[in-house]
C-alpha cells in the first residue's frame, strides 16, 4: 500500500502531480463562447458575496456509497492527469475574472474529489491562482476538503504559510466496520488525528464530516464517533444520513440484499442524538446538517450557497450561479482540459432562474437554515401554511422568520412540501 500522506513532495500514488511549466494564466484568446453571462446577471455581480468554487475530480479509489463527479488514476489513464486539470483550472479562473470583472473573493472552497490528494504545493498553486485573477477580499474564508489518510503535518503547514484557513475532514465514524462498509480507506483514528496536526499548524476552523445510518452502524457506534468528534476540539461538525444513490455499489448490495437499507425510523433518532450531544457540548445547528461552535465558525461559502450568494464553480462538473443565471461544467476531466485548451469555456448547460425558481429554491434552502425563512418571501396561501407548521410544533416564529423545532427539523422536507403546495 503507498503511502497517500499529501504532504509537500509526498508520494500520491499514481498521480502524476508533477509542477506546470509556464503557467495557464496568460491564456490564448479565446475563439468561441457558447455560453454567455447576460449583462444582467453581469449587473449584480458585487452585489452579494462572491466564492470560488474549485473542483479537484481524483481519488485514489472510489467509495461504494459516492456518487460525485471523481475518477481514480485507473479510470482516467493517460487521458488527464492532476497536471492537465491544473493547467485546466487557471486558465478557467483567467476566463472568469475577465467575464465577472474580477470582484474580490470573499470565499474560496476547494472540494471534491480528494483535494488532499494532490498535495500542499498543488492545493497552494490553486489558490494563488485564484489570488492572481481575482484577488481575496479582507479576512476571505478559504477552505479545502481533505481526506484523512492524504494527511500530514507538513501538509497543513504548507497549507497554512499558503493562506488557506479553514480544513474540512471527511471523517464518516470511528467505527471500523462501519468505515469499512462505506470503503473508506482511512483507520478510525485518523481523522481525529489530521484534525488535531491542522489546529496545530495554526487553523482556528477544522470540520469533521460524519455519516450516519450506516447499515450496521450501532447507537454505540455513533457514540463512540461522536466522542470521537468531541475529543478532536472541532469547532464545525457536519452530520449527512446516508443516502443510497443510484447506479452506486452500495446501491447494488442493497438491492441484491447483501445490506440493508437506511431504516427511516433509525436515521431520525440517530439525528436527535448527534444534536443532542454536539448542542451539550457548544456546537449548535445553523442549518439542519451543520453546527458551529460560535457564528465565525460557520461556513460563509455555504452559506452564499444557501443564502442565494453568487459564485464561479471551477473545475469538472463544477456548478455556478451568478445573477441568477446558473450553469455547469463539462465532467470528464479530459473534455474539460480540451475545451480550455481551445480557448473555449467548458460549460455543458446553463438555465436562467425564473421568479418562480427563485420563489422556490429560496423557500427550500432558507428553512433549513438556523436564522429561518424570511415570512416577508411568503404568499398568502404560502402564509397560511406557516401558521400550519407553527401550529403542528414543527416550526416557531422568530422576528418574522419561520425557524424550524427539533421536530421540523426532522421533517423539513414535508414542510417544504406544505409551504409550496
Ligand atoms: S473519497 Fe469522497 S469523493 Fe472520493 S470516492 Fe470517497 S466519498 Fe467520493
Amino acid at each position: 500500500m503507498p503511502d497517500r500522506r499529501g504532504g509537500p513532495g509526498a508520494n500520491v500514488g499514481d498521480w502524476d502531480t508533477g509542477a506546470v511549466s509556464g503557467s495557464a494564466l496568460s491564456t490564448p484568446a479565446v475563439a468561441s463562447t457558447p455560453f454567455e453571462l447576460p449583462d444582467s446577471a453581469l449587473a449584480e455581480v458585487g452585489t452579494r458575496p462572491f466564492g470560488i468554487y474549485v473542483h479537484v475530480p481524483f481519488c485514489a479509489t472510489r467509495c461504494g456509497y459516492c456518487d460525485f463527479n471523481t475518477y481514480t488514476a485507473g479510470e482516467l489513464g493517460t487521458s488527464a492527469s492532476p497536471r492537465s486539470w491544473l493547467e485546466a483550472v487557471e486558465r478557467e479562473l483567467t476566463r472568469a475574472a475577465e467575464i465577472t470583472g474580477a470582484p474580490l473573493v470573499d470565499t474560496v472552497f476547494v472540494g471534491g474529489g480528494t483535494p488532499s490528494l494532490l498535495g500542499g504545493e498543488v492545493l497552494a498553486r490553486v489558490l494563488g491562482a485564484v489570488k492572481a485573477t481575482f484577488g481575496l477580499a479582507g479576512g476571505a474564508e478559504v477552505t479545502t476538503e481533505s481526506n484523512p489518510e492524504s494527511t500530514s503535518p507538513e501538509f497543513f503547514a504548507a497549507l497554512r504559510e499558503a493562506g488557506f484557513t479553514r480544513i474540512s475532514l471527511g471523517m464518516q465514524s470511528a467505527a471500523e466496520h462501519v468505515l469499512k462498509v462505506l470503503d473508506r480507506t482511512h483507520t478510525p483514528g485518523r481523522a481525529v488525528a489530521a484534525a488535531r496536526e491542522a489546529r496545530a499548524a495554526g487553523f482556528d476552523h477544522v470540520n469533521l464530516d460524519l455519516i450516519y445510518g450506516t447499515p450496521g452502524e450501532t447507537e454505540a457506534d455513533l457514540d463512540a464517533s461522536l466522542d470521537a468528534v468531541l475529543g478532536a476540539g472541532v469547532d464545525h461538525v457536519s452530520a449527512y444520513a446516508l443516502i443510497v444513490e443510484d447506479g452506486t455499489a452500495l446501491a447494488r448490495k442493497v438491492r441484491r440484499g447483501e445490506l440493508p437499507a437506511p431504516d427511516d425510523d433509525v436515521l431520525a433518532s440517530r439525528y436527535e442524538r448527534i444534536d443532542s450531544r454536539l448542542a451539550d457540548a457548544g456546537l449548535h445547528w445553523y442549518e439542519v446538517s451543520n453546527w458551529a461552535s460560535n457564528d465565525d465558525a460557520r461556513c460563509r461559502h455555504n452559506l452564499g450557497y444557501w443564502d442565494g450568494g453568487h459564485w464561479w464553480g471551477v473545475g469538472p462538473g463544477a456548478h455556478s450561479h451568478v445573477g441568477g443565471v446558473r450553469w455547469w461544467n463539462v465532467k470528464h476531466p479530459a473534455r474539460y482540459a480540451d475545451r480550455l485548451s481551445a480557448g473555449q469555456l467548458p460549460v455543458d448547460g446553463s438555465e436562467a432562474l425564473t421568479e418562480e425558481d427563485i420563489h422556490v429554491e429560496r423557500v427550500l434552502l432558507t428553512v433549513r437554515l438556523r436564522s429561518g425563512l424570511p415570512l416577508s418571501d411568503l404568499r398568502d396561501g404560502e402564509r397560511a401554511a406557516a401558521e400550519r407548521v407553527v401550529d403542528d410544533g414543527l416550526g416557531v416564529v422568530e422576528a418574522d422568520h419561520l425557524v424550524l423545532t427539533d421536530r421540523g427539523r426532522l421533517l423539513a422536507d414535508a414542510v417544504v412540501r406544505d409551504i409550496l403546495a
